[in-house]
């Protein structure tokens, strides 16, 4: 088989959404399995609704995905010369033909023949025929000179060697018209491949409505690109076996048309979010560090105060408490912050009472003996405590940990204490107890 050409040619009149970066996805995964070209093509044509701006995001978000493409970006803005000649020739061969419109100008507009069955033998949907009559005539050119969209796609898929066009099934009707142009100019027609659409989990279409629904959004949350690049290959393709979490040479390696659902796939947002989890709690130490830095920044915290392998320390041991990045910096805030932050419930739970107080009176006592934290002395020393207070170990250490975080909830008291230092430590025990 020839090498097989692709492409991804969103419409820059907004971010790249969900759908978007899917059907981009699989395109790059189709060319990227059979050793192929994946050609990106900007459909700028609709002048009005197309910005530069969203150019960007679309590249932006493509780039922080990982999905590469192989040639262009071609901007059809700048092949509308390519698109005139193409009309022209349909209008000397009589198959297209002007039309005019007193308030707005010329047009050109393609006849559809009479009488025709149009076929389209989809790799996901198998056939589909259309009766020409139900398709109508094709505007080519609009009286602003510019293009339709069925138009300069066609052209450009066959001036791009396109072998396989992958795209929504929004798409389905458009396809008869464009087959139709494929023949009416006598070129070799692609073979279409229609990706069910994304379903919010109401199962109607997938809308602002169901939350966040552009590529850009989940990054800023703190979503990984490799769980975001995970979670979108399974709405709706399957490797064939229950597998979920896979790197993108695996992907790579088992993705086919074949595979690929023909009912549409359910937006579910819990599963992005457990796979976030899973590529968070995989990352290296550093890397998840430079990931978390931008939100502890932008937080207010003065990250310039605290060695980098302490605050490398401090993220590493948060991270199977966090399910999206942007958690870190609400979860660290009594390590940057002078004042802790009390959750009331858990100072009246843990503080409050009695045996809080006498556990916190003691370890305050026991920690003016010693000069340095360290984990094995400390265990020994918080371990006694709990002994002689006939306590179990989360007995003494909740009210510790309540004490110097603020919350219940923290990774293994020794290295908060420790990450904590000394003489904070000592402080925050000191006003806990005198909380009233
Ligand atoms: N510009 C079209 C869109 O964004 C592309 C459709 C196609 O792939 O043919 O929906």
């Amino acid at each position: 088989m020839d090498k097989v050409r692709v492409r991804f040619a969103p419409s820059p009149t907004g971010y790249l959404h969900i759908g978007g970066a899917r059907t981009a996805l699989y395109n790059y995964l189709f060319a990227r399995h059979l050793n192929g070209t994946l050609v990106l093509r900007i459909e700028d044509t609709d002048h009005v609704r197309s910005t530069d701006e969203s150019t960007k995001a679309i590249f932006e978000s493509l780039n922080w995905l990982g999905i590469t493409h192989d040639e262009g970006p071609y901007y059809q803005s700048e092949r509308r010369d390519l698109y005139k000649q193409y009309a022209q020739k349909l209008l000397d061969e009589g198959k297209a033909v002007y039309q005019d419109d007193p308030a707005k100008g010329r047009a050109v507009v393609f006849k559809m023949p009479e009488g025709k069955s149009i076929r389209m033998d989809d790799l996901i949907h198998g056939v589909i025929k259309f009766e020409s009559k139900f398709v109508g005539d094709i505007v080519l050119i609009k009286s602003d000179g510019f293009p339709t969209y069925n138009f300069a796609c066609v052209i450009d898929d066959s001036e791009m060697g396109i072998t396989h066009v992958i795209r929504g099934d929004d798409h389905i009707s458009n396809t008869p018209k464009q087959i139709a142009l494929y023949e009416a100019l006598g070129k070799p027609v692609p073979k279409f491949a229609h990706i069910p659409l994304i379903m919010g989990e109401d199962g109607s279409r997938l809308s602002k409505r169901h939350g966040h629904t552009s590529v850009g959004e989940y990054k800023d949350l703190g979503y990984l690109p490799e769980a975001v690049f995970n979670f979108l290959s399974l709405l709706g393709w399957s490797p064939g076996d229950d597998t979920e979490i896979m790197t993108k040479d695996e992907i790579i390696k088992r993705f086919t048309i074949e595979r690929v659902k023909d009912k549409s796939a359910q937006f579910n947002l819990k599963k992005l979010t457990w796979m976030n989890s899973h590529y968070i709690k995989h990352k290296p130490a550093e890397d998840l560090f430079g990931l978390a830095e931008p939100y502890l920044t932008k937080a207010g915290y003065d990250l310039s105060r605290f060695p980098k392998e302490k605050l490398v320390r401090l993220v590493d041991l948060y991270r199977e408490r966090i399910k999206v990045v942007s958690e870190i910096a609400g979860i660290t805030r009594f390590f940057f912050e002078d004042a802790v932050n009390y959750q009331p419930e858990a100072v009246d739970k843990f503080i409050k009472t009695t045996e809080g107080k006498a556990v916190l009176g003691a370890v305050q006592d026991e920690l003016a003996k010693i000069t340095k934290l360290e984990h094995e002395p400390l265990e020994n020393l918080l371990r006694s405590i709990a002994e002689s207070k006939g306590l179990k170990f989360q007995g003494v250490a909740q009210p510790l940990r309540v004490a110097l975080t603020g919350s219940s909830v923290s990774p293994p008291i020794f290295e908060t204490m420790e990450l904590i230092g000394l003489e904070k430590v000592k402080g925050r025990i000191k006003e806990a107890i005198a909380l009233k």
